[in-house]
């Protein structure tokens, strides 16, 4: 990623802090590698990630490291590492890097980035209205509000075992002519076939029984809670029978926001409440909810709905014409790095004036400066406005410091 798309990585990511600080949320900033176990225990054995989508290698002391698939079991170890919970309820987001191993496509790489939020400590259903909340603000800011919300409840280990019997029942007597994948899946974790995208799949999937008729009371009045919260802060959602996550550890809440702009890729933010990860990494039992948000995809899809637009002009381009102008407009580009936090671009070459504003176009310079040996001669030095196309004598007089602050209020 470089300039200029890095500035767009910048701007989303100042973003993203921006909202999660609104929220109360502070940064927590995890390793890229953590013990292979924390995976297992984690993600889940069940999962495609722990199944075959972990960078795992042992370390010199032939200790099992794998490269963080996800930031969630980093940040519930570290937690644990350092006692935060018995601080009481935490909020915290990430940025950052997460690594799988895919087959690479538009939208699906091989490190990719997260923005992600989790809540810990809150058992109701308004930290999930919460999260919920964050992305769907993001989203609203960047224009994408055709990414849709999904929202499902896979309940909880109370009705989840009944609702797994309704699902083999289902599926069982047709088991051969499912997908490989979802024979395989069919005894292991059969919600996932819910999940599968194998067009042999759909009709039986198309005909499952749905999560949602099998919640338990508390389940259920969690999952109508957090329906009237999303309704009372105007939040649009869909309840999608379908979405049941990857992760193992997800308890009644998962959620996905959906854009239909970028083909098969679109989910951009996937996520929902684990209430049983703490206490399985060993913690004391602990209510969590969270998500992860691919900042790869959002972009993608910013870029699809939004248009691109050109970034706005910004600061100065210096253009010295000639040797003893340069010496002069060195020191004064100096000064106005000092002084001004636009930026003052300069290149030092010696070369014609039209090559020059070539480069102040590309840099997309807001205003240019030219020093040549006749301004010099006249103690001036010319001010050119490069979206109105005008230019101005400014006067070349007093220190380099001087000449700066002349500048930067004449182009403030
Ligand atoms: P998918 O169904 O696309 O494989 P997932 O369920 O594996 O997604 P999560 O583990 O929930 O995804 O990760 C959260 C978000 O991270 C996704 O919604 C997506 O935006 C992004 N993401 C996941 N895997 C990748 C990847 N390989 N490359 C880029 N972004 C990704
Ligand atoms: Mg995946």
């Amino acid at each position: 990623v470089y300039p200029p798309e890095s500035a767009r990585w910048n701007r989303l990511e100042a973003d993203c802090r921006d909202i999660a600080q609104r929220f109360g949320y502070g940064e927590i900033r995890t390793p890229v590698f953590e013990a292979t176990e924390l995976f297992r225990r984690g993600v889940g054995e069940t999962t495609d990630i722990v199944e075959k989508e972990m960078y795992t290698f042992l370390d010199k002391a032939g200790r099992s490291m794998t490269l963080r698939p996800e930031l969630t079991a980093g940040v519930v170890r570290a937690l644990l590492e350092h006692k935060l919970l018995a601080q009481g309820a935490q909020r915290l987001y990430y940025i950052g890097p997460f690594f799988r191993y895919e087959r690479p496509q538009a939208g699906r790489y091989r490190q990719a980035h997260q923005f992600g939020v989790e809540c810990f400590g809150v058992a109701g259903a308004e930290a999930d209205a919460e999260v919920i909340q964050i992305a769907a603000m993001l989203i609203a800011r960047y224009g994408i509000g055709e990414a849709a919300l999904n929202i499902n409840s896979v309940g909880d280990p109370v009705c989840r075992p009944r609702y797994r019997e309704a699902l083999l029942a289902h599926f069982r007597p047709h088991a051969d002519t499912l997908s490989a994948d979802s024979q395989r899946r069919l005894e292991r974790n059969p919600l996932r076939i819910l999940d599968s995208k194998d067009s042999l799949d759909a009709a039986l999937v198309a005909t499952a029984p749905t999560m949602v008729e099998y919640l338990c009371d508390d389940c259920r009045a969690h999952f109508d809670a957090l329906r009237r919260y999303l309704d009372a802060l105007g939040i649009a959602y869909a309840i999608n029978p379908k979405i049941v996550r990857g992760l193992d550890y997800y308890t009644r809440t998962v959620f996905e926001f959906v854009s239909g702009a970028i083909g098969a890729q679109g989910t951009v933010c996937g996520g929902g409440r684990y209430d049983g990860l703490v206490a399985e990494l060993g913690g004391p039992p602990t209510p969590g909810v969270g998500f992860g948000l691919g900042l790869e995809r959002f972009l993608m899809v910013v870029e699809k709905v939004a248009g691109e637009h050109a970034p706005p002009r910004r600061g100065i381009q210096a253009i010295a014409l000639g040797e003893a102008a340069r010496e002069r407009l060195i020191a004064i580009v100096g000064a106005l790095r000092e002084r001004s936090p636009e930026p003052a671009f300069a290149d030092w070459q010696d070369r014609k004036l039209t090559a020059h504003f070539k480069t102040a176009d590309r840099n997309r310079a807001r205003w240019a400066v030219i020093l040549g040996d006749q301004e010099l001669a006249l103690d001036q030095i010319v001010l050119r406005d490069l979206i109105a196309r005008e230019d101005r004598q400014l006067p070349l007089a007093g220190s380099a410091a001087e000449v700066a602050r002349i500048l930067v209020e004449a182009t403030g």
